[in-house]
């Protein structure tokens, strides 16, 4: 059983490839964004208290989404594997993150960071917005989100690169050619 993470700026394909190496590796695909987003249009405390930030651009506080964290990966379906998306993002959320799964005895076993290209990325985002109906992502909020990104979770990479579970995906081209590249990065862990 794998526990695996998947990184890379907005708009990179996380979600998609996410779906893929669950489905391939029969775990659960955890994504901060869509538990976010399912809280959101339900309207719960936990999803109007995250809306302001999200529709900003901005990450959502830490004592939030750690809590948020904890809670869905004690749930019993990620408990022999997990693949997160969104999370961690920031370095105090590695801390929290190590401080679970060490309660669990467990580590990662692989992170995969999608790697592409800025410009073509916010083009892509803009698409998806028009094509989704998610006009509050205009192109000032798309800028300010890989800004943050670059900013709070690059730094993320050199942390897991240090501990030798890092590995970089070429994330341009079609989502099959990026499935066989990631599928290939998954299997020489
Ligand atoms: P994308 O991959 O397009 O950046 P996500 O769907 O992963 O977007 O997340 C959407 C929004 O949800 C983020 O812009 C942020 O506001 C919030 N969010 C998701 N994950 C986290 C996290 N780990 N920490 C803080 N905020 C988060």
């Amino acid at each position: 059983m794998m526990r695996l993470l998947i990184m890379g700026p907005p708009g990179a394909g996380k979600g998609t490839q996410a779906a893929l190496i669950a489905e391939r590796h029969s775990i659960p695909a955890i994504s901060t964004g869509d538990i976010f987003r399912a809280n959101v249009s339900e309207g719960t405390e936990l999803g109007v208290e995250a809306k302001s930030y999200i529709d900003a651009g901005d990450y959502v506080p830490d004592s939030v989404t750690n809590n948020m964290v904890r809670q869905r990966l004690g749930e019993s379906d990620a408990a022999d594997g997990f693949l997160l998306d969104g999370y961690p993002r920031t370095v105090s959320q590695v801390e929290f993150l190590d401080g679970i799964l060490n309660e669990q005895g467990v580590a990662l076993d692989r992170v995969i960071e999608l790697s592409v290209d800025p410009e073509e990325i916010v083009g892509r985002l803009l698409q998806r917005a028009r094509d989704e109906g998610r006009l509050d992502d205009t192109e000032d909020v798309l800028r300010h989100r890989q800004k943050v990104y670059t900013e709070q979770t690059a730094p993320l990479i050199d942390v897991y690169r240090d501990r030798g579970i890092h590995v970089t995906v070429d994330g341009m081209g079609s989502v099959d050619e990026v499935a066989a590249r990631v599928a290939a990065a998954v299997e020489t862990s």
